[in-house]
């Protein structure tokens, strides 16, 4: 039997066992409707009470400022749309980034062809957001910015801190969010240290269920509602909770709290001795930069296409992406963005670690990664030579 050799954790990771057992004990003992008045709501609301203050305090936040959403999708969405909705009369210009998740960007999309002007600002050759052409496209009309604080499949930080300081210079009532899917649990920041507004998180990044996230807003803060028809969330988020999800996501939430700090060393391990044995290598070409977070390594054989490369990985039970899993497969954005020649585009592989990769199944990937350039290389050569 081939072994897994599972390197696409910025897509998913596994549940860890402590957030499994915590949600079976919802679905099948703590049953109960969290909204019902007798003890088997109570129970469950008890459950659901506890699971916010872990993810508060993994954030550093209130727990009453967070709502639990069916992941970082709607978070996004619902944000987007209900701060735009709620200022809709003081301007009309949305600040966001060129590379932002699918679900900001279709959002912002969305928004535009409601009348508002979305302004993308594009990453530097090596990836970067520069935090003086966000504040530099802050204008007076503009309500909204939104950028997120690790991109997804390169892993490069962005300088948050810097943009939340410029914009607030700049213009002080300006909506400030940020997707931090890929920064939680393992970029530390603490919101009560970040002017931000809202933060969009997710459970399925940190070894929780999918299927359940969380969009924190700040005290003071308006939006307006997306959906209605019930009290739940503070009717942000109206419908009886996933609470098992909630629960889940409360258990992930605790293991990262208490060993992010470990579990980052190991992936910091896997990433260098890969960077280590593929750079200088021909062929190869690693886009995601020095500094970026090492939960991902973004790189490219150009000549071989992403598709043809997974699946020659897959033999050795080997997953890795071609870029955002949500973006099904379609040619990345994000390395369009930046500028980067077609052949490394269409070559790009997105590496991810988790604390559960080690340092030798990182070698064996490179080492399939080297078998795979040579031969499929090879075999391009030869099918052109016979055309
Ligand atoms: N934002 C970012 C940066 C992501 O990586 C993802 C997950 N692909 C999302 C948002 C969406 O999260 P979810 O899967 O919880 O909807």
């Amino acid at each position: 039997m081939k072994s897994e050799l599972y390197f696409d954790n910025a897509a998913t990771t596994r549940t860890a066992q402590e957030a499994a057992d915590a949600m079976l004990d919802m679905l099948t003992n703590q049953y109960g409707n969290p909204s019902s008045l007798h003890y088997k709501g109570l129970e469950a609301q008890t459950r659901i009470d506890r699971a916010r203050r872990q993810l508060a305090s993994l954030l550093d936040c209130k727990p009453e400022r967070l709502t639990f959403t069916s992941g970082a999708t709607e978070a996004n969405n619902l944000v987007l749309f209900g701060a735009a909705a709620a200022r809709r009369r003081q301007g009309s210009r949305i600040v966001t980034t060129a590379y932002e998740h699918s679900s900001v960007e279709e959002a912002c999309r969305q928004l535009e062809k409601e009348g508002f002007e979305v302004v993308r600002i594009a990453p530097d050759k090596a990836g970067q957001i520069s935090a003086s052409d966000v504040v530099g496209a802050v204008d007076e009309k503009t309500i909204l910015v939104s950028c997120m604080m690790v991109n997804n499949e390169l892993g490069t930080i962005l300088p948050i801190e810097e943009i939340v300081h410029g914009v607030r210079r700049k213009k002080k009532d300006i909506f400030l969010h940020s997707d931090a899917v890929q920064a939680l649990g393992k970029l530390p920041f603490r919101l009560s240290r970040l002017e931000l507004d809202a933060v969009s998180v997710s459970a399925h990044k940190i070894h929780g269920p999918k299927g359940t996230g969380a969009l924190y807003l700040r005290e003071g803060t308006r939006i307006l509602p997306r959906s209605f028809g019930g009290e739940q969330e503070k009717k942000f988020r109206p419908g009886t909770e996933n609470a098992a999800g909630i629960v889940g996501f409360g258990a992930a939430c605790q293991l990262m709290e208490k060993n992010g700090g470990e579990y980052l060393e190991q992936i910091r391990r896997c990433n260098l001795r890969l960077r280590e044995l593929l750079s200088g290598r021909e062929g190869f070409v690693i886009h995601s930069p020095e500094d970026a977070l090492p939960t991902i390594l973004n790189v490219s054989v150009p000549g071989v296409r992403s598709e043809v490369m997974l699946h020659f990985l897959e033999q050795y039970g080997i997953c890795v992406s071609s870029g955002s899993a949500c973006a099904k497969g379609a040619k990345s954005h994000v390395l369009s963005a930046m500028g980067l020649p077609a052949a490394e585009i269409d070559s790009a592989l997105r590496i991810s670690f988790s604390h559960e990769n080690t340092v030798e199944q990182t070698e064996k990937l490179a080492e399939a990664l080297e078998e795979g350039r040579v031969s499929l290389q090879s075999r391009l050569r030869k099918n052109k030579s016979t055309l």
